[in-house]
């Protein structure tokens, strides 16, 4: 039995050793916190729980995929509840929209923004089949993209499907109103894009969602990662939890395994799946990077960071869905802050979940579990969060009360945690504190993205957010694919 290493358990590692236990490798995990999962982990804090990252799932498909390696069910494993509405978007002027699977109804909702969005809506829908049908079920979201003629093969494709203009720039082409614009461009903001030069190849979020809806697991999002912990170890594998690797040896130009304080795990083969730039520059010595120099590392673009609250919150709010966004009035300003200008502007927009509406064990009875996301730039910034957290966190619930209208939010306040930038850095290794690491931006897209195997190092490779496909749950579980498709080919 070839033994293989893979560092870091997030969606991806947890995906990858489950594909290659069921194949016969003896697989061993070695995790850095104390519990599996990497953005994916619970907090729980006087009766109220939250997932601190992921709290939307998409594509079930996938996900069961990865459950049949073991023969097994999701539906049996967790209790999958589909969400209707998926969620709802508040704009800055109190309209909103509730986003559904169901046409008709997201018709008449378009049809009172401007009456041609909603006869506009079944021409995007196909469009946007089609880059999904090229990028899922055809396989190219896990295909290894590692010669420049499989990327020689995916560009005319692009091209012709109109998918490498930005999602913003496609849903343009569709929608006269600005509500309907956004609501059909700004899925790159689930995975770190920015939907003005995210490609269009991620117009097939949106499809993905209404074909496969969006879902939760009961319990949240960690009693899915709690079983695929089970999958992993029932198939055999073996899990180190606060075991940070702290050196992938190589020898003539091989991976041979992976040091840690405790010990050297010996092995046929390594995988990282933590951040990108720490893999290579913190684990591995600079002699033997030819193409991952440092140089190049610092050139890599990498996406936004996230500013969370995680507040518990004696009282129930009725105008708030399980998932809901909450809008600036500014959309392509805001994000050019955020991505570009890297800086902490006035006003925000935000992403609020809120799973005690779905699920009542999350909170003690009549009161919310509720997480307010802010998407905020980088740590390359320079932004001082040790100073600037508190008056922040102050500014957004001082806002979610007085503006958007959670009334009585901040006096039944019972818990108020708070997570930044700083947090993910140290928390996950994640660098410039970047939420979904490298940038799904064109130049960094399929044979332009990090690889799935390494280029510098034989037997070594690379899973999670940052390798093709990229981020998000469905993203990491393909990227689980495509590596394991590569180091089965390499190590039979
Ligand atoms: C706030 C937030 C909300 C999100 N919401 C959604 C959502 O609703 N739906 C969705 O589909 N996606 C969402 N995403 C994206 C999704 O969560 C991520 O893309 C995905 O979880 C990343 O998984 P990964 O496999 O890249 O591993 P990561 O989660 O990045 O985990 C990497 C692991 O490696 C470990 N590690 C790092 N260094 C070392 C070391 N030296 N030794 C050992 N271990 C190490 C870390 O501790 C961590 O456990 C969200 C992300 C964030 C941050």
């Amino acid at each position: 039995m070839k033994k293989i290493i893979i560092i870091g358990s997030g969606i991806g590692g947890l995906a990858l050793a489950i594909r290659l236990q069921s194949r016969g490798f003896n697989v061993t995990v070695l995790e850095k916190n104390e519990r599996v999962g990497g953005h994916a982990y619970p907090l729980e804090k006087a009766g109220y729980h939250f997932d601190m990252g992921p709290s939307l799932i998409t594509a079930p498909d996938i996900l069961q995929d990865l459950f049949a390696c073991q023969k097994r069910n999701l539906f049996e494993e967790v209790e999958m509840v589909k969400l209707d509405p998926f969620y709802r978007i508040f704009y800055h002027d109190k309209t909103f929209l509730d986003y559904s699977d169901d046409r008709e109804k997201m018709k008449s909702q378009l049809r009172a923004f401007y009456p041609g969005d909603a006869d506009q809506y079944d021409r995007f829908l196909k469009d946007s089949e089609k880059i999904y049908n090229v990028v899922i079920a055809q396989g190219m979201g896990k295909q290894p993209f590692m010669t420049i003629p499989s990327m020689l093969e995916f560009f005319p494709k692009a091209i012709q499907l109109n998918a490498l203009r930005s999602t913003y720039g496609f849903a343009k082409k569709y929608f006269r109103d600005e509500r309907s614009r956004f609501a059909f461009s700004f899925h790159p903001l689930f995975i770190g894009g920015n939907p003005f030069r995210a490609p269009a190849v991620y117009e097939m979020i949106p499809y993905l969602e209404k074909e496969g809806g969006v879902w939760y697991s009961k319990g949240g999002m960690y009693s899915l990662i709690e079983a695929l912990e089970r999958l992993f170890i029932d198939a055999g594998g073996g899990i180190h939890t606060s075991e940070p690797a702290e050196k992938i040896v190589v020898q003539n130009g091989k991976a041979i395994g992976v040091q840690t304080k405790n010990g050297f795990y010996k092995s046929d083969a390594v995988v990282s799946n933590a951040d990108f730039i720490h893999s290579y520059r913190d684990l591995i010595e600079a002699k033997q990077r030819k193409k991952w120099s440092n140089r190049r590392l610092n050139r890599l673009h990498y996406s936004m960071s996230a500013f969370i609250l995680y507040l518990g919150v004696k009282k129930k709010f009725p105008q708030l869905l399980h998932h809901t966004l909450v809008l600036s009035s500014r959309y392509q300003e805001l994000i050019t802050d955020i991505f570009d200008r890297h800086v902490l502007p006035d006003d925000f927009s935000m992403y609020l979940h809120m799973p005690s509406k779905t699920d009542p064990s999350m909170a003690p009875a009549g009161c919310s579990s509720l997480y307010v996301l802010v998407p905020v730039t980088h740590l390359k910034a320079g932004v001082d969060w040790t100073q600037q957290a508190k008056p922040y966190a102050d500014r957004i619930l001082r806002y979610l009360e007085h503006d958007f209208g959670l009334q009585g939010l901040q006096e039944n306040l019972e818990v108020k945690e708070i997570f930044t930038p700083l947090d993910f850095a140290g928390k996950n290794n994640s660098t410039y504190g970047s939420a979904w690491g490298v940038e799904p931006r064109l130049t960094q897209t399929a044979y332009l993205r990090p690889h799935n195997k390494s280029e510098d190092i034989d037997n070594f490779y690379l899973v999670g957010a940052s390798t093709h496909p990229g981020a998000g749950l469905p993203g990491c579980l393909l990227t689980a694919e495509t590596t394991e498709s590569v180091m089965v080919k390499d190590l039979a």
